[in-house]
Parts: C-alpha cells; sequence; structure tokens
C-alpha cells in the first residue's frame, strides 16, 4: 500500500498541471494573454504562488510563468515507490499541485464558475477566502479563542456522523473548512440534509465541492505569515515554518483517497499540516518536514477528532457548564427565527435587564440561582413572552467595581454560546430567545443562571470568589430593580469619561498578537485602546489582575519626555524589550513621527493625505477605492506586520473620538475623509467631540465615498465647505 503513494502524488501533480495549462490556454485564447485577474479583496494575489515565489501573478500571461514555476518542480513519476525515499519528490510535486489548484480555481473565478453553487439545494459555497475574514479572524486565533483549523476532505459514512464529527469539532472552538467529495457526496451535503447551519458564524465554512477547493484554506494560511508576521513573498522557508509553528491545521480526510487527494495533501504537509484518514491507509512517521505523523489513521469515527488534536499537538481547553445543550463559541453565531422560537425577553416585548454588581464576600452565597416572581413554571411553560431581569453579584479579594463592566460585557457571550440560546445588546436593552429545540432539551429559566455562574468562575478565575445570580419575572420586580442598574450604569460611565491618560501613572501592554506578529506590541492607556478594538485599559488592567503571567502587562510610565506627541521613559523601555529591539520609542499621539505599529487586525486605517493636509481614515470591510489610491487590502499589506510606518497607522474605531486622536498633528481637524459606515458609526460621539474642539460643524465638513474617491475631487470638496485643516499648519 504504502509503496503507491509517492507515486500517487507524483502523477496527480502532472495530471493537474496538464489540465491547468489545458484551461489557462482556452482561457488566453478567448480573452487575450494581458487579461487582469485578482482574486476578490486580497491585496497577494495568487497567494500560495506569491507567498512561495514571490512573483506576483496578475494576467493570464503571468499565470503562464507560474504554471511553467510549477512545471520545474514535477518530478518523473516513479514506479511502484515507498514514499521516503522519494519524499522530497511528493513534497516538490504537492507543491506543484497547489499552484495548478491556484490558477484553475482563478480561471473558473474568470469563467464566473466560482464560488460554486451546489447543484440540487442552490447553496452557493463561500469560494476564496477575502483578507477581510482573515483579519477579522486574528484576534480570536491570538487570544485562544480558535485553537486550530480542520480541513475536512470526503465525505462521512452517513449523515449523522458527519453532523456528530462536526458537531465535536465546533465544541472544541476549531474551525472547520469543507472540500471535496466521494462518488458526488460531501460532508456540506450531509449538513445541508442534517439542516445544520453553515457560514463564518457556526465555524463551518464549505469552500467549494471538490478536492481543489481545499486551496482555498491553504490560500488563507499562507497570508497569515505575510499579514501578521512581516515575512517576506518568496521566503518560504520562512513562511512554511511560520504556518508549521503557528497555524495549527490539520486535515480530516473521509473516505476513499485518489490520486490528487494524495498530491493535495502532500501539498498541505508541506505547510505543516497532517492528514488523518478514515480508510485503512499507511502511516507516513516522522520524516523531518514535521516532527509529528504526516499521515495517520483511526477507522472509529468517535475517535477521529481526538486522535487529529493529539496528532497536531491542539491545546483544547473548553470549559462548559452542566448544561442539557451544546455549548462554545461556534454556537454564538446561530440565529433564532421566530418560528424556531420557544419563548423570548425583552427586545421591546416585554421589560428586561442584565446587571452585574459587586458585593462583599459574606454578601455572597456562590453558586446559588434564585428565581423571584409568580406562577414561574406555569408561565414559562407557556412560551411566548416573559419580563426578566438577571442581577449577578460578584464577590472577591482582587474584585473592583471597575472589573464590573467587563464581566457584564461576558454576559452575552455566556449565554449566546449555549446552543440555542441568543442574546443581543446589554444593559437595560437585551432581547434573549429561547429556540423550540432548547426547551424539548431540558432547557429551564435556571439554567441561565447556571450558565452565568460558571462562566463567570472560569473566565474570571482570579478576581472572582463567589458568584450568584437572581432572576426577576415579575413586571414590577423587573422595573424596579431595572432603575437601580440605571444608576450604576450612569455611575460607571462618568468615571469611564473621567479617566485620562494624565490621571494614572500606569498603562498597559497587549502582546496577544505577537503569537502572530512577534515584534507587535499595542499600548493601551485610558485614552487609546487596542487596535482591533477589542481591548480597552481598563479590560487590559482586569485581564492583567486575573492572569499576571499574561498576555496584559503594566507599563509604568516613567519620565514624560514629551507631554504633546505622547512620550514616556518607561513605554520606550518596555518597547525595547518587548519588540524584539524592532521598536526604540514610541510617541502615542501622532502618526507622523514613530507612531504606534500594526499587528494586522486593526479596525481601521488612518493615512495621510498629503494634498488635503490632513488625513483619511478607512475601516476593515470596506471594499471601495480611496482618495489616495489604495483600496483597504493594500493599504494593510503596507500597514501591517508590526513595523513602524509614519503617515500610516492601524486603530481601533473608538480611538477617532479620543482627545489624544493625533493630539500633536492638529486632532479630529485633521480629518478630511470618512467611510460612509464609519462616519455613521461614530456620528453621535463625533459630533460631541467636535462641539468640544469648537468646531461643531466639521462632520458634514467630512468627505465619503459618496463624495469622493479620488484626491482631487476632495480637494474640491474641501475646499467648496471650508474644511479647516486646509487652513492647519503643514503635517510634514
Ligand atoms: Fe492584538 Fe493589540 Fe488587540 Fe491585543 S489589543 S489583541 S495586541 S490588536
Ligand atoms: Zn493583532
Amino acid at each position: 500500500m504504502s509503496k503507491i503513494i509517492a507515486s500517487a502524488a507524483i502523477r496527480a501533480a502532472h495530471e493537474i498541471v496538464n489540465r491547468a495549462e489545458e484551461m489557462l490556454d482556452k482561457t488566453i485564447a478567448e480573452k487575450g494573454k494581458d487579461y487582469v485577474f485578482e482574486f476578490p479583496d486580497t491585496a497577494y494575489y495568487l497567494p500560495m504562488i506569491y507567498g512561495m515565489t514571490g512573483f506576483a501573478v496578475k494576467t493570464l500571461a503571468d499565470m503562464k510563468v507560474a504554471l511553467g514555476m510549477a512545471r520545474e518542480m514535477l518530478h518523473p513519476v516513479p514506479d511502484e515507490k515507498l514514499w521516503k525515499p522519494y519524499l522530497g519528490e511528493a513534497l516538490d510535486s504537492g507543491m506543484a499541485t497547489l499552484f495548478a489548484e491556484e490558477i484553475i480555481l482563478a480561471l473558473r473565478y474568470i469563467q464566473g464558475l466560482e464560488p460554486a453553487v451546489d447543484p440540487e439545494t442552490g447553496y452557493v459555497y463561500n469560494g476564496f477566502i477575502t483578507d477581510t475574514i482573515q483579519r477579522n479572524l486574528g484576534i480570536q486565533l491570538v487570544d485562544g479563542r480558535m485553537p486550530g483549523f480542520a480541513a475536512i476532505i470526503g465525505a462521512a459514512p452517513d449523515d449523522d456522523t458527519a453532523v456528530k464529527i462536526v458537531r465535536e469539532l465546533q465544541e472544541k472552538n476549531i474551525l472547520i473548512f469543507l472540500s471535496g467529495h466521494v462518488n458526488g457526496n460531501s460532508v456540506t451535503k450531509q449538513l445541508l440534509r442534517k439542516k445544520v447551519e453553515l457560514g463564518w458564524d457556526t465555524y463551518i465554512v464549505p469552500l467549494g465541492p471538490d478536492t481543489e477547493h481545499t486551496l482555498y484554506a491553504l490560500d488563507w494560511s499562507i497570508r497569515a505569515p505575510l499579514i501578521f508576521g512581516g515575512d517576506k513573498p518568496g521566503d518560504y522557508k520562512r513562511l512554511l515554518k511560520y504556518t508549521k509553528d503557528r497555524v495549527f491545521a490539520f486535515a480530516l480526510v473521509l473516505g476513499e483517497l485518489d490520486d490528487l487527494k494524495w498530491s493535495t495533501g502532500a501539498g498541505a504537509i508541506n505547510m505543516g499540516y497532517p492528514a488523518i484518514c478514515d480508510t485503512d491507509v499507511p502511516v507516513i512517521h516522522p520524516t523531518g518536514v514535521c516532527t509529528y505523523e504526516e499521515v495517520d489513521k483511526e477507522l472509529d469515527h468517535d475517535k477521529i477528532v481526538q486522535k487529529a488534536i493529539e496528532v497536531r499537538g491542539l491545546k483544547v481547553t473548553v470549559e462548559k457548564p452542566p448544561i442539557p445543550v451544546s455549548y462554545g463559541p461556534a454556537f454564538e453565531g446561530e440565529r433564532i427565527r421566530k418560528d424556531d422560537m420557544y419563548i423570548e425577553f425583552g427586545g421591546q416585548r416585554s421589560p428586561a435587564f442584565e446587571w452585574v454588581r459587586m458585593k462583599e464576600l459574606h454578601e455572597v452565597e456562590d453558586g446559588k440561582v434564585t428565581i423571584v416572581g409568580t406562577d414561574v413554571e406555569e408561565r414559562f411553560k407557556k412560551g411566548g413572552v416573559m419580563p426578566l431581569g438577571i442581577v449577578v453579584d460578584v464577590a472577591g479579594r482582587k474584585m473592583q467595581k471597575d472589573f464590573e463592566a467587563i464581566i457584564e460585557r461576558k454576559l452575552h457571550h455566556n449565554i449566546n454560546e449555549a446552543q440555542g440560546l441568543w442574546h443581543m445588546g446589554q444593559r437595560d436593552i437585551i432581547w434573549m430567545r429561547i429556540s423550540k429545540q432548547a426547551f424539548k432539551d431540558g432547557i429551564t429559566l435556571e439554567h441561565f443562571g447556571v450558565i452565568h455562574n460558571v462562566m463567570t468562575h472560569n473566565r474570571f478565575k482570579s478576581i472572582v470568589d463567589k458568584v450568584q445570580v437572581t432572576i426577576y419575572v415579575d413586571e414590577e420586580d423587573v422595573l424596579r430593580i431595572q432603575e437601580e442598574a440605571r444608576q450604576a450604569y450612569r455611575e460607571r460611565d462618568a468615571r469611564l469619561a473621567g479617566m485620562t491618560d494624565e490621571s494614572v501613572d500606569t498603562f498597559y501592554s497587549c502582546l496577544l498578537c505577537q503569537s502572530f506578529a512577534p515584534s507587535h506590541v499595542c499600548v493601551i492607556s485610558p485614552e487609546r485602546l487596542g487596535l482591533c478594538g477589542a481591548y480597552n485599559w481598563l479590560d487590559t488592567k482586569a485581564a492583567y489582575e486575573i492572569d499576571p503571567t499574561g498576555g496584559n502587562q503594566p507599563i509604568l510610565k516613567g519620565e514624560v519626555l514629551d507631554p504633546v506627541k505622547g512620550r514616556w521613559t518607561g513605554v520606550d523601555e518596555y518597547l525595547k524589550m518587548n519588540s524584539g529591539g524592532k521598536v526604540e520609542t514610541l510617541n502615542l499621539y501622532t502618526i507622523m513621527d514613530n507612531p504606534m505599529t500594526s499587528c494586522g487586525c486593526f479596525e481601521c486605517i488612518v493615512a495621510i493625505i498629503p494634498e488635503a493636509n490632513g488625513v483619511m481614515i478607512v475601516n476593515r470591510g470596506y471594499t471601495g477605492m480611496t482618495p489616495i489610491g489604495m483600496k483597504f487590502s493594500t493599504l494593510a499589506g503596507t500597514v501591517g506586520g508590526g513595523t513602524q510606518n509614519p503617515g500610516f497607522m492601524g486603530i481601533g474605531v473608538n480611538f477617532i473620538t479620543s482627545r489624544k486622536f493625533l493630539y500633536a498633528d492638529g486632532g479630529i481637524r485633521r480629518i478630511v475623509w470618512m467611510t460612509k459606515s464609519l462616519k455613521e458609526r461614530v456620528a453621535e460621539a463625533f459630533k460631541k467631540r467636535a462641539e468640544e474642539e469648537g468646531v461643531p460643524d466639521l462632520f458634514e465638513k467630512i468627505a465619503d465615498e459618496t463624495i469622493a474617491e479620488d484626491s482631487e475631487k476632495l480637494l474640491e470638496f474641501l475646499t467648496s465647505v471650508g474644511h479647516p485643516a486646509l487652513e492647519m499648519d503643514p503635517m510634514f
């Protein structure tokens, strides 16, 4: 058996390179060799070819060149030979296969055949994975929420087994890519038949029906070192080391393997991704590429996920509450439609709120859940609508009043991660639903309390010693206690608004992204949040209390070196030590002179527009053109990777309305262009800030893409409205 693998992989590589060539010649005959192609929303051309060779494929003629490179990697097909002596040949051929697959998929895009559509159900596959999605996933990767990725290729022996394997991966927060088929059947089809919700929100991403579509997953992971790691295209050794060391992917190959699956697998082994098969394949022991089995088998479908986790060495820590439904972030994205809903709370239909309240240790009985109300059981059994007030009392020796808001923000996730429970909003604008299925499975009101108890302990181990939950369901109680809660929300907001960088002597670092961007450090101050938007100063302060050796460390400000640009001795020292020497000094309040570095998961990019004497801000997800002639994806490519780039900077959305936003450069007056969606998002806070700055009409003077997509039009507009940036000192 093992004799045929190397020859199978090499044979398939020859075939697919020939197939790509045929398709390419046909397309060139139709469209001409100068026809330009790019995958949707990426700055990395054909990412596999670009990453491995540094060659940017932009036209059909370029594809011809790239295919020539693939051909050079081909070796003669050995005749029934063992794997090991032919390892190098097989791996080279595997890479040639990936190049050919990438070109075939590009050509399919040109022909309008991608993303593929399932002819039976009309289901549209995901197709190519965009840079935007990749950056969105960035934070989940680094903070350990997502321990790894599974590419499932083929079909399970039956529909139920497919569901079982996928559910097990979901519960472990492993992102799942689906591709390939066995005699026309596939896991995607199996899940569709079982009405399993598919998509990014549920961690199940069907890429396409064929083996070739597996390449989209590999294309995605080869961009990680380019986006986050600061590695250069063409430096293939570093790229492959990065994917092996930092991207925890593996393949589950279900059903028989054909030559192309072996060859694609050989390509993936280059990247450090092993394959676990449910058929009697020969096991391929470590050969030097990996320190673990490259191909392994597990015939028992109850054990195959566990086996894969062991082989690839994933760290999976799942803590779930004792409830009768599945639990984990993969269930957060589920929607509960009206027809599937059993009962709901809040959402304008009934009064509802949730509130975390700090108490003294002796005031809290740990683990207790109390439900206060009349005829609770009967009313719950009837379904429909119910008022709901949830009060979570926490106590702990290291608990602080400031942490209430942070614990409260997690209540949303606590509930949403349960399968069949749905939660939206926060504070007194929450909306919750329980699905009919979850009710059938035995979910009760008490489980809300159980979930909050267990998960608050899990998430906040070292600051929370005791948790108790009280649930109110009578309208008058809910309304009465809601008033108390509102008072507490107001006090919190006032305290937060009063906090400035000057009022504290300690900032915090966030080093989470170093697992992907080794030289990047976010410096987080009360007035500047992390560039991913997920961590503010209070969050990092709490995170440090929770885990003193974790990714958030205190930075003593030390002596102030420049109060206008925002430079301190303590920050500089910290950065020198923790950026691997890459950053010597930092100014927190300017974009022009040693600005903050970016990893890759910024919410927005600020960039100067010299002609306008100001800056523009573009958010992730905006795919149109900007006045400096670059799309977000292109800009992101130059900003990321942990280097300082004067004139360009990644930021979190909320920084825009901070008093310290480009403070040394003239503040918000410098903003001349923002995307429409970003304007809408910050409108309220921005107008307040503008008033405070003495430019109450600034918001209306800022252009967006409906007004200008190039600098000429932009200047016309700015002049016509008299934008203040035109009158300010030159930026440099
Ligand atoms: Fe990464 Fe900065 Fe966000 Fe931390 S705050 S997760 S380092 S982007
Ligand atoms: Zn990051």
